[in-house]
């Protein structure tokens, strides 16, 4: 299934991708970064296309993380 994953070290906690997400699958972790509940992402590249800092990619995933 495809999941949503942010690297941490490009995003810039600016919040966009957790009000894009229809399924509020995202929050911002301590203030830092922005955190991807994997069990609740359905994939659909929403955050992705929204991302300022390009941190988010949805690819296909072996494991349910
Ligand atoms: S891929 Fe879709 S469901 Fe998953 S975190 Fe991004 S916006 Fe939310
Ligand atoms: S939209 Fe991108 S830069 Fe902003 S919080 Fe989400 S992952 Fe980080």
């Amino acid at each position: 299934m495809r999941k949503a994953v942010n690297d941490i070290n490009r995003c810039v906690a600016c919040g966009v991708c957790c009000k894009e997400c229809p399924r509020q699958a995202i929050e911002i972790y301590k203030g830092c970064y922005a955190l991807v509940d994997t069990g609740v992402c359905v994939g659909c590249g929403i955050c992705e296309k929204a991302c300022p800092a390009g941190s988010i990619t949805v690819s296909d995933t072996e494991e349910g993380r």
